[in-house]
């Protein structure tokens, strides 16, 4: 399914960390799509303006250290009316991934926020979702035709 596949390269391997780096991860390969989200909820749980989240498979995505600390918030309130499960660190209130809900058809997707991972990475923003709550001041460059060539 993903285009990633098409390619016969070893995917790279990305080291993840909230900020106290108590959770650690190891991440396989380019995510399959890249979103921020603009909804109401995401920016409370960000703390700022929008989340931006890559969308992996489920298996792609590793917690190495410190899964005892990983604490989740059951979202039943959002905008699509999809409930998720938001992941942070109990220790030190990084938000680091949202889940579906079990009952939801994609429940193998997680979406882990591009500020968990920290060696160097090219993605960008393929779309956005809620953009009817974007803020004004915020200005995303969207470059769908260069992203589609890289994944
Ligand atoms: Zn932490
Ligand atoms: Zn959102």
């Amino acid at each position: 399914m993903t285009m990633s596949n098409t390619s016969t390269k070893r995917s790279t391997i990305r080291a993840g960390s909230c900020l106290c780096k108590r959770i650690k991860f190891k991440i396989h390969g380019d995510p399959f799509t890249f979103i921020l989200c603009h909804c109401v909820n995401c920016k409370k749980a960000s703390g700022t303006a929008f989340l931006s989240n890559l969308w992996f498979q489920e298996k792609n995505v590793i917690i190495t250290e410190g899964s005892d600390l990983v604490k989740c918030y059951e979202d039943h309130d959002t905008a699509s009316g999809n409930a998720l499960r938001r992941h942070f660190c109990s220790n030190c209130g990084s938000t680091l991934f949202l889940r579906p809900s079990k009952e939801y058809p994609r429940s193998d997707i997680i979406m882990l926020h591009a500020s968990t991972v920290d060696d160097p990475f090219h993605w960008q923003p393929r779309n956005e979702f809620h953009k009817d709550s974007k803020w004004s001041w915020v200005d995303v460059q969207i470059n769908r035709k260069k992203l589609r060539s890289k994944l």
